[in-house]
């Protein structure tokens, strides 16, 4: 039985409550006892407090103004929860448990709706912003924009040639190693190169309290803002921007990186993840690039991390130290196979190199994959032959 019905079952006067809460609340007298001598036969124990009028608060109901109550204590709980009579809200002792009458669905919905707005239009500025920017000037676009801008363009962009999609579902990294891909991206936009494609997805921005908004620079599509119309067709199928020593350089300074990415990803395979390349590994890659095509470093790679694994399995030295010998041997490799002449073997050209570097294979050598078995070299019979045509 509820409340109301106890109420009309056992109607009693105001005198008669007065006294049986004094009963109640102010003597040690049991419940059953209680009971007994006011003749409340029926009566559950624990329904006795239902007797007793509901205690007004100082509270108003913010959607009725009413003034709230909450249901008389109980000798063993003395605090209940307060509520509106009028349209049931509800204020929970428990601050874990929120109310979810009518209005205060209402309410939420209402929030919900505001803040969505409120997110669009944030979004919607900083679009409007970036658009407003003038636009890159053609002519100053150097030779490095143009791998950067060019690659994008050749392995990010959409059909249409409208947006770059983001970085984080292409499936090629754009530079060798994320984290560098991403500082990469970051300057590109800030020098202007690039701004927010209107096309977005809202989970690619956060928001501060202050509804603030910035956004991940790898989730954003980007469009490319220079003040030349074709200059995405004329990225796509470049003329030669370089010069002969510009290229050779460029290759070199790729398969460098190339080669220490994937160094660096033999390691994380192998759990070795505290290792960054200072001056020392630099300066070995350098070396290897000028005289070894990128697929006889993967060679030599894989042949001294294969040992380096063997290492690691054993377990009884500290992983910088087991990278360092790495590196050591690495070095010991290359020399006494230039010295000797090794005959060093290839790698299968596995497609997973960079933008820059696939776009500076395809569009500026003209070589596809024969430049990955390729000595970076100028001269080259066949790069003489492809760059003729
Ligand atoms: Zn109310
Ligand atoms: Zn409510």
């Amino acid at each position: 039985m509820d409340r109301e019905t106890i109420r009309k079952k056992y109607p009693l006067s105001d005198e008669q409550k007065l006294l049986l809460s004094q009963k109640y609340y102010e003597t040690d007298l049991t419940i059953k006892q209680i009971l007994k001598d006011f003749g409340l036969k029926g009566l559950n124990s624990s329904q006795i407090t239902y007797l007793f009028d509901n205690i007004e608060t100082n509270i108003k109901c913010e959607y009725c103004k009413v003034i709230m109550e909450q249901e008389p204590p109980t000798r063993t709980d003395g605090n209940k929860d307060t509520f509106c009579p009028q349209c049931k809200h509800i204020l929970y002792r428990s601050s874990y448990r929120q109310c979810c009458c009518e209005n205060c669905q209402k309410k939420k919905q209402i929030e919900k709706e505001k803040k969505e707005q409120q997110t669009k239009n944030a979004i919607y500025n900083l679009l409007n912003r970036d658009h407003d920017k003038t636009a890159y000037n053609a002519e100053d676009l150097t030779s490095w924009d143009k791998l950067l801008l060019g690659s994008l363009i050749t392995f990010a962009m959409d059909e249409e040639l409208k947006y770059i999609q983001p970085l984080e579902d292409c499936e090629r990294c754009f530079f060798p190693g994320r984290d560098k891909s991403i500082e990469i991206i970051e300057k590109l936009y800030d020098d202007g190169l690039i701004i927010l494609g209107n096309r977005y997805r809202t989970s690619s921005f956060t928001f501060d309290e202050k509804n603030n908004v910035s956004f991940y620079l790898n989730k954003v599509f980007y469009e490319v803002w220079v003040d030349d119309s074709d200059i995405c067709k004329k990225l796509l199928n470049p003329n030669q921007f370089l010069n002969d020593d510009q290229i050779l350089s460029f290759w070199r300074d790729f398969n460098k990186g190339e080669a220490i990415f994937y160094l660096l990803s033999e390691f994380e395979n192998l759990r070795i993840k505290s290792f960054s390349p200072g001056k020392k590994t630099e300066e070995l890659f350098a070396a290897m690039a000028e005289k070894l095509s990128l697929s006889q470093i993967f060679r030599m790679i894989r042949y001294i991390t294969d040992k380096t694994a063997k290492e690691v399995m054993t377990g009884d030295k500290y992983y910088q130290h087991i990278a360092n010998s790495t590196i050591t041997r690495l070095e010991s490799h290359f020399y006494r196979a230039l010295h000797e002449n090794y005959s060093l073997y290839n790698v299968k050209y596995e497609n997973d190199l960079s933008m820059v570097t696939t776009y500076f294979y395809n569009k500026i050598l003209n070589m596809g994959d024969s430049a990955f078995y390729s000595v970076p070299n100028i001269a080259m019979e066949k790069y003489i032959i492809l760059r003729e045509n």
